[in-house]
Order: structure tokens, then C-alpha cells, then sequence
């Protein structure tokens, strides 16, 4: 894939004549307001609350699934609510069978068989292998990276840390293309039951200078895991804040418009791994 990118990339410099002596990004970066909206673990308000909301809205998000949860149906998707977000255009995504953290080499070898037993289990109901992928716990790692690489998938999202220590309410880093590995996706916010507009406000800011925002969030609301709850009322406050401002609101899977994710990139976060604890 690289070669061809990499012939495709010179084609590209060729017909924009002296532009640039360096392979400069094949896409057009990304408008300003653009933001990236993903939803973790499951959780049943995803269909009940959130995907008809964003629906009408006329707004795309990614939703990560994982097992772990699901025997607790009163709280958590079922497959087949996870095949109807699906079917409302939604992007579902890998988030591991046992939500795995991934902080070390020895983890990032049972990595192979969770993608495969949520892949197994999303086709069961119709929905096709993602492509896309949220690092449980927010745990990352060099060698499970390049375990989703070679399972192909092409964009995967990791928290705000290291950037951000845990449960801190300040923004963190956007995405930037050019900067970041597309499969180590900072999230520039992770919502806490205490955010309020006007934080979620300076988090979306950041939307700018082909930098792109990605937000992260659990059940809206989460009843069986109140430290990542976010209350109903307040996320259409912030729906209602996009939608009134402009912006531009997709699944991870959409960066592709603005990312070639076999481009190389110098991320300081290449070759580490991170773990909360
Ligand atoms: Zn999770």
C-alpha cells in the first residue's frame, strides 16, 4: 500500500508542477469546525438516545463495541441494536471482545482473536468488518498498533494522555494529520459527567487550521458507569451548540477525506505505549 501511495503521491506533485519539492499532503486538509464524534462501550442510550438524536441532526458518529458489558442488556447494546445503528448510517467500530487494555507486547498478542470475535459477531448480524478501532482504557502500545495495521484497520482512536493527565477538565490535542500516527488519534476531549457547554465549547474551538477535534464519549446517560456519564440534557446542549455554529460532524472512519492513512507520519507517540496505571 505504501508504494502505491507513494506513486500516487509523485502523480500528484507532477501535475501541481512546482509546488513542492516534498511529498505535500495528497488531500485537501480538513475545513475549520470539523469534528469527529465517537461513542464507547455499548451502551444502550447509543441506540435508544443518541443515534436518533445525531439522526435528526443530520450528524455522523463512530460507535466502538465491546462484549464486555453486553450480558447486563438493561444498560448495554445487544448485536442487534448495534446492527441498527448501523443500518442509520452509523459507523461501528472495534473496541475488543474483553476490552482489552493494550499497554504491553505480551496483550497485543491476544489482540488478533478479539478483533476477530467482534468482526465474527457484527457479521452475524449484517454489518461489516470495521475499520476503524477505540483503544480500550485508552491504553496504547507499539505492538498492538501494529496488530491493527495488519488486521487492516485504518484509523484508531486513544485518549487525551499522555498529553492530558486523567480526569483533568482542560482540552486536549487536536488531530493533526500531518503530525499524528492514524492509528494513535488523540481524542481533544473525553467527556466527564462535569463538563459543561462551556467547556465542550473550548474543546470544539480547536477546529481549525485543517486540525481536527475528536471527541470522546460513553452513555448518555451511563447508568452502570457514572465516572463517564454524561447527562442528557446537557449533550443537546452541545449537539444544538454544533449544529447552530456550523459544524461539520463525522464518524473517524470519514477522515479518510482528509487523511491517506498509509502516510507516514514522525508521531512522538510511535514506538510507546501508554497505561493509566
Ligand atoms: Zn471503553
Amino acid at each position: 500500500m505504501r508504494a502505491v501511495a507513494t506513486i500516487l503521491g509523485c502523480g500528484m506533485l507532477w501535475t501541481a508542477g512546482a509546488v513542492a519539492q516534498e511529498a505535500a499532503p495528497a488531500l485537501a486538509p480538513a475545513p475549520d469546525k470539523t469534528v469527529v464524534l465517537t461513542f464507547d462501550d455499548a451502551v444502550k442510550s447509543h441506540r435508544t438516545f443518541v443515534g436518533p438524536l445525531l439522526k435528526e441532526l443530520g450528524f455522523s458518529a463512530s460507535f466502538f463495541v465491546t462484549q464486555l458489558w453486553m450480558e447486563d442488556k438493561e444498560n448495554f447494546m445487544t448485536w442487534q441494536d448495534i446492527a441498527e445503528l448501523h443500518q442509520m448510517g452509523f459507523e461501528i467500530g472495534n473496541h475488543t471482545w474483553t476490552h482489552l487494555g493494550l499497554s504491553t507486547a505480551e496483550r497485543a498478542k491476544q489482540l488478533p482473536e478479539e478483533l476477530r470475535q467482534v468482526e465474527a459477531a457484527l457479521a452475524q448480524v449484517g454489518v461489516p468488518k470495521p475499520i476503524s478501532f477505540a483503544w480500550p482504557g485508552n491504553a496504547f502500545s507499539a505492538e498492538a498498533r501494529d496488530v491493527l495495521k495488519q488486521a487492516g484497520y485504518r484509523f484508531a482512536r486513544r485518549g487525551m494522555q499522555p498529553e492530558v493527565p486523567y480526569g483533568k477538565i482542560i482540552p486536549g490535542p487536536p488531530y493533526e494529520p500531518a503530525k499524528y500516527d492514524p492509528l494513535l488519534v488523540p481524542s481533544t476531549g473525553d467527556a466527564y459527567p462535569e463538563w459543561t457547554l462551556e467547556h465542550f465549547k473550548q474543546v470544539v474551538a480547536q477546529a481549525v487550521g485543517g486540525k481536527i477535534v475528536v471527541v470522546q464519549f460513553h452513555g448518555v446517560p451511563d447508568i452502570a458507569h457514572p465516572w463517564v456519564h454524561t447527562p442528557p440534557e446537557r449533550f443537546q446542549e452541545y449537539m444544538r451548540y454544533l449544529k447552530d455554529e456550523g459544524f461539520q460532524v463525522l464518524a473517524l472512519r470519514d477522515l479518510a477525506r482528509y487523511v491517506d492513512p498509509d502516510r507516514a507520519t514522525e508521531d512522538p507517540h510511535l514506538g510507546t505505549s501508554y497505561s493509566r496505571k
